[in-house]
């Protein structure tokens, strides 16, 4: 079988998981082969990144996730550590680091605080490259049609690192419509309890977006190029929408 990100022949003898097992995915798989090892590899370099060093670690944390060798989760974002609760109970998270900065308005009492994060550490890259992977996989297993009448070559071209050019990735709450399921049923109900969904929406011939949520966050990306007039219709209509990297922020 040929592998849909290099196209080598090859028989790959690692799983590929669509969505990262330390979201808690164990069952939405790739078929063997359709990965290759040396992609898979690739990959899981990104993914860590992604799960250790952004926002995604409060919530594996918060959610009480195992990680893939079935310890709590631990990972740092900026100059907070941050590990989950050693029996995976949730909502209960350890941050270490905090200073002034970094916390305010404590209330006495009430016992309220606020930390302030931020979405990432120098991961933006990661936390892109990862839902692009994610939307890819996702659509070659459960919608075939769509995958196969789509141009991706530019996302796959950068997961290689046959070009390098920053891929522009929103966290907004804006829907400018529905966004629709990929993965199909079954799998969608058992990723749901987990928190985990993974959707699409397709705005026009050059725009279809990748919408990754994980417990609280919410990230995109378009799919099909770096192009970035669709994130304004985001910025207007959430005062709240984040773009990444920092550096597309002047241009929108
Ligand atoms: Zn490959």
């Amino acid at each position: 079988m040929n592998c849909i990100f290099c196209n080598n022949e090859n028989e790959a003898t690692s799983v590929e998981h669509i969505i990262p097992e330390s979201f808690g995915n164990k069952k939405y798989l790739m078929t063997r082969s359709s990965v290759c090892d040396s992609c898979n590899a690739k990959f899981s370099k990104f993914e860590r990144k992604a799960l250790s060093n952004s926002v995604f670690v409060f919530e594996r944390a918060r959610l009480g996730i195992k990680s893939k060798k079935g310890k709590n989760v631990k990972g740092k974002v900026e100059d907070l550590e941050v590990e989950g609760n050693k029996e995976f109970k949730k909502q209960l998270i350890t941050v270490k680091g905090l200073d002034s900065k970094s916390v305010e308005n404590y209330d006495k009492e009430n016992g309220t605080l606020q930390m302030i994060v931020s979405s990432f550490d120098k991961s933006e890259e990661a936390g892109a490259k990862l839902i692009l992977k994610m939307g890819i996989e996702a659509l070659y297993t459960s919608d075939f049609n769509l995958y196969n009448n789509l141009d991706i070559n530019e996302a796959r071209d950068y997961l290689l690192a046959k070009n390098t050019k920053d891929w522009p990735v929103i966290i907004s709450d804006y829907e400018p419509s529905k966004f629709k399921s990929i993965p199909k049923m079954g799998v969608k109900y058992e990723l749901g309890i987990k928190q985990i969904k993974l959707e699409y929406l397709q705005l026009n011939e050059n725009v279809l977006l990748i919408r990754f949520t994980f417990g609280g966050v919410t990230m995109m990306v378009n799919i099909l190029n770096r192009d970035t007039n669709w994130i304004t219709e985001f910025k207007t209509n959430d005062s709240l929408t984040q773009i990444y990297p920092k550096h597309y922020r002047d241009k929108i």
